[in-house]
């Protein structure tokens, strides 16, 4: 099932997300799935279950956007446990569309997550892969890119999201 991308303005993506208790449940493979699907659907590489209006610990990745299956990514309450160099580059957000803009942010980053059985692993990411670690593991703390920008471009951002918003053209 695709689901629809839950846009900026709505309060499950600022919220912090619940930890996932129960593992290797029907319930679970099924809800992977479909953010896969509804992933590639968006064009995205990567995906938080806030995004689908779902506020739980679980994102998935593809830098591959759907190329290459064994860059299929399942982390389910990660925590990023080494983030170290830099890299900027610009970044957008299927929850912000028609929006992108330069962001700093690690250049080599390790995540520790549980998989769909509940198993804890670690996955190293450099450049794309780092950067898609650390947007997605934010999206969890209901944090979004925008809040690493400046505070001008952020409210500019904010201004001409608003517009949309009266406009009816947003959400
Ligand atoms: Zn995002």
């Amino acid at each position: 099932m695709i689901y629809p991308i839950v846009k900026y303005g709505h309060p499950v993506l600022e919220r912090k997300a619940d930890p996932v208790t129960e593992f290797d449940t029907p319930e679970l493979r099924q809800l992977i799935e479909d953010m896969f699907e509804s992933m590639y659907a968006a064009h995205g590489v990567g995906l938080a279950a806030p995004q689908i209006g779902i506020s739980k610990r679980i994102a998935v990745i593809d830098i591959s956007g759907g190329e290459d299956p064994s860059q299929r990514l399942v982390l389910i309450n990660p925590e990023v446990i080494r983030n170290e160099g830099r890299q900027r580059s610009e970044e957008g957000c299927l929850s912000v569309p028609g929006f992108r803009e330069e962001v700093t942010r690690g250049a080599r980053v390790t995540v520790r997550a549980q998989n769909v059985k509940g198993e804890f692993f670690e996955v190293t990411g450099e450049d794309l892969l780092a950067r898609a670690l650390l947007h997605e593991t934010d999206h969890l703390e209901g944090k979004l890119y925008l809040s690493h920008l400046s505070a001008l471009k952020r409210d500019l951002i904010r201004r001409k999201i608003r517009k949309l918003m009266k406009a009816g053209e947003w959400g």
